[in-house]
């Protein structure tokens, strides 16, 4: 299978089973209209005569011909060889939790995944006890796995600050009991943060994820406090002293778009500006009969949107000076695991949230919906044939992402939203998988157009 696409004025084809991402001129691309596999020794006679007008004959037989010796050497049209991976690869031990330390949110955002943070189910902090019992769940579910995750989230997890810290405590006397390297993450709004807090996440947390939709008058208009006032004042400057404050530790600003800033490349230069370069937007997802919902209509914007802030990714890099926007992220040398790729997240597998009463969950996006309860930390319970359903929601046991080129890199997609908006993990939402392509191409074309001028 190949992938053919233009960015940035460069043409460009993707092997999609090689990952080998090759830069043509106008007539290979042009000619692989004509191209199918598996391919002829002869040039498709359909593809000389309606490309004659365009091109010489002898330079499109030539073309052809190379096209034709880099399916022979496997370089393009090569084969899918990963599905044996993806039907061979079992479920595996969990390596990471979604702690929801706090069941409850001190803002109001409009477009809240959690239902203003209680998830549909009653504000609600989690005890130590919870905590504890969280990690005593992990460690004995990672089996023989040393390097094992926490994210603290919410709802708002610092309004439970103190539960947090005990269940770092707990944890680091656990890991070395255990022999296990955990590396803890909060995401937290911001609202709470103060000094103590600040150098206390500074020092526990491997990553900080700071909750920012960009532009001020973009950020209040949807992320609110309980009383309808605008936050991005409130947190802004605190964020900018807990990033001054991470030294190499990781961290990164947060945001959402919606239909309110479909613009959205100026909320990332926005971010950019004020001195964060660790930067990750998504698209808001929702019933589309929200206002603020995202809908097939407003595609083909979205997608210019991507190609402006691609443009302005270049025009940074140019300078020398350093962004990383998560979403052009890409790894071209197809990155280190072929299971990872088949399989995404790991959700309801290697990943599983816990919500403060100790019911556990595929992920944070289930949380709240009966039908997905896995368990319970408290009295042990664990839903294992769920857990192998999970496992085995890879690319290859989904209809669409089976025959999608861009499979291997957005590894079928998540879970939540096709269960949410489709009423099933394996069925994609084209809406997210429409911009999931879009951004790969983009990325892409961004890391091709890295090698080649580091080649030069
Ligand atoms: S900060 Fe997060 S949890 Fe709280 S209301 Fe906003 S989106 Fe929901
Ligand atoms: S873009 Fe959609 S169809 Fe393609 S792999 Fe991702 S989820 Fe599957
Ligand atoms: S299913 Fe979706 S929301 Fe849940 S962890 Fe995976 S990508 Fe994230």
């Amino acid at each position: 299978m190949i992938h053919k696409f233009i960015q940035n004025g460069m043409y460009f084809v993707l092997d999609v089973n090689s990952g080998g991402v090759h830069v043509i001129d106008e007539l290979t691309y042009d000619l692989l209209d004509y191209v199918t596999e598996p391919l002829t020794d002869e040039c498709p006679e359909a593809a000389v005569r309606e490309l004659l007008g365009k091109y010489p004959e002898e330079d499109i037989r030539e073309v052809y011909a190379e096209l034709k010796s880099l399916a022979d050497d496997k370089i393009l049209f090569s084969e899918d060889d990963y599905e044996k991976y993806a039907q061979t690869s079992v479920a595996s031990p969990v390596k990471a939790l979604c702690l929801l330390i706090s069941q409850d949110c001190n803002m109001r955002c409009d477009y809240c995944f959690a239902s203003k943070g209680d998830y549909g189910k009653g504000r609600m902090l989690m005890s130590f006890e919870t905590g504890k019992k969280a990690i005593d769940f992990l460690i004995e579910k990672s089996a023989n796995r040393k390097a094992l995750e926490i994210d603290f989230f919410g709802g708002e997890p610092l309004m439970n600050f103190e539960v947090v810290k005990q269940v770092v405590e707990y944890a680091r006397e656990q890991e070395k009991l255990h022999d296990k390297n955990i590396k803890f993450t909060l995401t937290t709004n911001g609202i709470l943060l103060n000094d103590e807090i600040t150098e206390f996440l500074n020092k526990e947390m491997y990553n900080v994820v700071l909750s920012v939709d960009g532009r001020r008058e973009i950020n209040d208009r949807v992320r609110k406090t309980v009383n309808g006032k605008g936050t991005y004042d409130i947190f802004i400057d605190k964020y900018k002293k807990l990033v001054a404050g991470r030294g190499d530790k990781d961290w990164y600003v947060r945001g959402t778009f919606t239909k309110y800033n479909l613009d959205f490349a100026e909320d990332v230069m926005s971010l950019y500006n004020e001195g964060f370069e660790q930067i990750s937007v998504e698209p808001v997802m929702s019933p589309e009969t929200e206002p603020y919902a995202i809908t097939a209509a407003d595609l083909p914007r979205i997608f210019e949107e991507y190609d402006r802030l691609a443009n302005k990714i270049r025009e940074i890099t140019a300078q020398g000076k350093f962004i990383n926007f998560f979403h052009f992220m890409m790894d071209l040398d197809q990155g280190p695991c072929v299971i990872k790729r088949l399989k995404g997240c790991g959700c309801g597998n290697e990943y599983v949230a816990i919500s403060p009463d100790g019911d556990i969950y595929p992920c944070h996006q289930f949380v709240g919906i009966d039908d997905y309860k896995m368990g319970n930390v408290h009295d042990g319970s664990f839903d294992t044939a769920m857990k192998n359903d999970f496992a085995s929601a890879h690319v290859y046991s989904k209809p669409a992402c089976r025959d999608c080129w861009a499979k291997f890199y957005c590894s079928g997609g998540c879970n939540a939203n096709n269960y949410l908006y489709k009423g099933d993990i394996r069925t994609s939402h084209e809406l997210s998988c429409e911009i999931e392509r879009h951004r790969v191409e983009c990325a892409i074309a961004l890391k091709a157009e890295k090698l080649l001028d580091s080649a030069e």
